[in-house]
């Protein structure tokens, strides 16, 4: 069985969109999957090993994730965030077109993570690593735009917490076979999507589960499932909507 690695973003009880999961419920669904006989493990752990093994991920950084931490202390999973360096100066709000409603509604919720609270979280064993600089639609970019998404996003965040930064999220877990190779070129080991590659072939297009706002046990359980997961799974959940 390969690994399974969930996507989440913020982690808010009052921010109600998708999004968003309160802390509580996330807490319900990590100790589902630990019944079911998932195994913490790191970022590494996942994308070289095989087993039930269980890592959660949150993209974009979003302050309210510090909401997270005690489930996370309680249930002994183990995290990684990843940050768009681009804002995490001062920790504002990602320029995220597809959030900008919500941006002017709530702009507290959509507030990022400083480089001292990403360190913070580095001491309490969160892994952080890179979501890009600026959150673009990668595919999109020109070759020296994508490289400097990449590659200077990789460079700040081994500058600022001291470490080498190995991983990368996709900004709307969206890649090609372009992005793959840039991601490679700019250093990186490996790489998440959003779904990602059913096939598990590649290492630049690790297969992620998205958890959503709303989502009962019974659907993260299901989507979890190694068969939901597997090439088949994914293409009869795109028969029916359901592939992230
Ligand atoms: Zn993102």
């Amino acid at each position: 069985m390969r690994p399974l690695v969930l996507c989440y973003h913020a982690v808010s009880e009052t921010w109600h969109h998708e999004l968003s999961v309160p802390a509580d419920v996330m807490e319900r669904q990590l100790t589902l999957l630990l019944r079911l006989g998932y195994r913490p493990a790191s970022a590494a752990e996942t994308v070289t090993g095989t087993g039930k093994l269980l890592h959660v991920t949150f993209d974009d950084a979003f302050a309210s994730v510090s909401n997270a931490l005690p489930v996370l202390e309680r249930t002994g999973v183990r995290a990684t965030i990843f940050a768009c360096t681009g804002y995490a100066d001062d920790g504002r709000p990602p320029e995220i077109p597809e959030l900008a409603d919500e941006l002017r509604a709530r702009p507290a919720e959509l507030a990022t993570m400083t480089w001292d609270e990403l360190r913070a979280l580095e001491e309490r064993g969160i892994e952080v690593s890179s979501h890009t600089v600026s959150h673009p639609h990668l595919t999109t970019l020109s070759d020296a735009e994508l490289a400097h998404e990449l590659g200077s996003s990789r460079q700040r965040l081994e500058d600022e917490l001291g470490h080498p930064c190995r991983v990368l999220a996709y900004p709307y877990g969206e890649c090609d076979e372009r992005v793959r190779a840039a991601a490679r070129a700019a250093g990186y080991e490996a790489a998440f999507g959003l779904p990602g590659d059913a096939t598990g072939r590649d290492r630049f297009e690790l297969f992620r589960v998205g958890v959503w706002n709303g989502e009962g046990l019974p659907r993260v359980a299901l989507k979890a499932s190694s068969f939901a997961r597997s090439p088949l799974g994914m293409r009869l959940r795109g028969a029916l909507g359901l592939t992230t």
